[in-house]
């Protein structure tokens, strides 16, 4: 959903079509692709996208994948630079999956058509921020762009793959509704091209939907990103880990009309600077780093220095860099700046940070399983433990990709066993007595306001003053959501807001439960960072948030 402007729907009416696979994806990133590539040997795949097949938060990448390639860097350096990252609350076991397994499902990428970047017949490797060896794979400043196509191709011409797009999954199905065992069987889901509300039913279900920046008023993901596998997972009751860890991205492009352009870590791994609106430098009297600190320590840093001077945006400058080279490493962001009348070669990017990344998400196992038994969760919507407090930056595709292949490995040693028992009878979606939306108007403004709410309280320096008024807040914007959700027909604008609303709660609880500062969690009444809290938040529906040790 766009912020102000809603587009008018047909109204969803009672479904009736019902949809069977051995696998149903929600979400065609690169954890749902990479799932589904895997899967599909073993299965038939469904795979169903709120739009088109390949807007996601993978398209909009432009670092790259984390991976180890160089002959002087190693798997135990990459833990232990993402051990460093994230502040204490990484799986160890985790960081060395994916570090063990990364340059695997690189090679695998490779071989299902993305082409990266080479130099002397080797991968180049660019350097990123955190990070203590150049180990980036990327395709210039648009990997993500690549990697998606490349998927998504190879995807679309697979036999045992559907993919179905325009189709907005409503809520998990969960037998136990229906007098059966606790198990997800599917989701029902919202077919925009007609408008009905299909059932989806599946021997194991998938969650890939991707993050929740849209919470936040700015952010650097775009519209499909609004939480809604983790707000799906916890109506249906599985375990929710360290929502209160968002990732701020430090530098997106100030300009009223590119309001969610990120300007990539790597030009700072290249050397641009971080100046004030008046030249001076700034990173040196936060961070012996600097500008190679990890992201919440510059992220801080310029919201600290926005405030103290009353700017608007700070400059990132890459003007020392011959232009020759400039254009050829960040062709994209060249091109979008001078789209703004900004030409980079020559003057300082005005940047502010934006909500990019969430950390935390629905609790998963080793091979992707959520607590709810046929449910899985991979990519951005899963919490693996892999970024603890903070991710390390090029870490998320790397997890996409690890973890899809591990949950497809582990359902291909069950499929046999799941395909003995019969698909369960489900009811179909129940409109009830509702009626199509009248008042689009009201979504809109609770849309904004939540949004703006999150901003101001629950941003990158919070208090207990500010997640109190955020909490009541977003208690009184739930309420008449749910009002409005009862009353109405479903739209995508409103089951989208509805999510949105739970993901700011699920922050909101886990902030106020974690009583110190820690990775991206900053509150001015608990300033330092302390033992007792060296443990995973984990919420649940009826339960309150508590602590659990790795
Ligand atoms: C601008 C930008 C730059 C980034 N740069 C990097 C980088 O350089 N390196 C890195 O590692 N990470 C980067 N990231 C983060 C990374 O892109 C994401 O974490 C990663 O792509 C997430 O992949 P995913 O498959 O989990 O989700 P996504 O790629 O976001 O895919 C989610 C999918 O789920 C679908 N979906 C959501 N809800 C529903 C629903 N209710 N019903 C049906 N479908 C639904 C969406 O339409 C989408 O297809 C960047 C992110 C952004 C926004």
């Amino acid at each position: 959903m766009t912020a102000m402007a809603l587009r008018v729907k047909e109204p969803a009416t009672v479904g009736a079509v019902t949809t069977t696979s051995d696998f149903l994806v929600i979400g065609s990133g690169i954890a749902g692709l990479t799932f589904a590539l895997d899967a599909a040997a073993n299965g038939t795949v469904t795979i169903i996208t709120k739009r088109n097949r390949d807007e996601a938060n993978t398209r909009y990448a432009q670092g790259g994948v984390a991976a180890v390639f160089a002959p002087d860097d190693s798997p135990e350096a990459h833990v232990k630079d993402t051990l460093i990252a994230g502040g204490g609350l990484c799986h160890e076991v985790v960081a060395e999956i994916c570090a063990r397994e990364g340059p695997d499902r690189v090679r695998e990428l490779i071989e299902r058509g993305a082409r990266f970047d080479h130099e002397n017949g080797r991968l180049h490797l660019g350097r990123e921020g955190g990070h203590s060896a150049r180990r980036v794979v990327h395709t210039a400043d648009a990997t993500g762009a690549e990697i998606e196509r490349a998927l998504v191709e190879t995807a679309a011409a697979h036999p045992n793959i559907r993919m179905v797009e325009h189709q907005t999954a409503i809520d998990l199905i969960v037998l136990s509704r229906f007098g059966g065992p606790d198990q997800c069987a599917g989701a029902y889901v919202l077919d925009e091209n007609g408008g009905a509300v299909e059932t989806f039913l599946a021997r194991a279900t998938v969650l890939a939907s991707g993050g929740a920046g849209k919470v936040y008023l700015y952010t650097t993901n775009p519209d499909v990103a609004t939480g809604d596998g983790v707000a799906m997972a916890y109506r249906a009751g599985a375990e929710i880990s360290n929502m209160e860890f968002y990732q701020f991205h430090p530098t997106c492009l100030y300009h009223p009309q590119a309001p969610r352009f990120l300007i990539t870590e790597a030009l700072r791994g290249e050397g641009a600077v971080l100046r004030l609106t008046d030249g001076t430098a700034f990173m040196g009297n936060h961070d012996p780093r600097k500008e190679l600190a990890p992201r919440d320590v510059v992220a801080r840093a310029i919201d600290f220095e926005m405030k103290r001077t009353g700017s608007e945006h700070v400059l990132l400058d890459i003007t020392h860099k011959p232009a020759a080279f400039i254009r050829e490493h960040f062709p994209t962001i060249h091109a979008e700046c001078l789209r703004f009348g900004i030409d980079i070669t020559r003057q300082p990017i005005p940047v502010v940070p934006a909500a990019h990344f969430m950390c935390g998400g629905i609790s998963t196992d080793l091979h992707g399983r959520s607590s709810l038994p046929g449910l899985f969760a991979i990519g951005e919507c899963a919490c693996t433990g892999l970024h603890g407090a903070n991710r390390l930056a090029s870490n998320s595709l790397l997890e996409g990709m690890v973890f899809g292949h591990r949950a497809a490995l582990r359902l291909a040693g069950q499929i046999a066993e799941l395909r003995q028992s019969p698909f369960p009878e489900v009811p179909a979606w129940q409109v009830g007595n509702a009626v199509p939306s009248d008042e689009e108007v009201v979504v809109a403004h609770n849309w904004d306001e939540l949004r703006r709410t999150m901003w101001n309280y629950v941003g990158i320096v919070r208090s207990n003053a500010r997640l109190r008024r955020a909490s009541r807040r977003i208690a009184l914007l739930q309420e008449e959501i749910r009002e409005y959700y009862w009353k109405h027909l479903v739209t995508r604008d409103l089951l989208e807001l509805r999510n949105i609303a739970t993901v700011a709660e699920l922050i909101v609880e886990c902030a106020a439960a974690r009583h110190e500062s820690r990775g991206l969690h900053t509150t001015i009444d608990y300033p330092e960072t302390s033992e007792r809290f060296a443990a995973d938040t984990v919420i649940k529906r009826g339960v309150l948030p508590h602590l659990r040790g790795r």
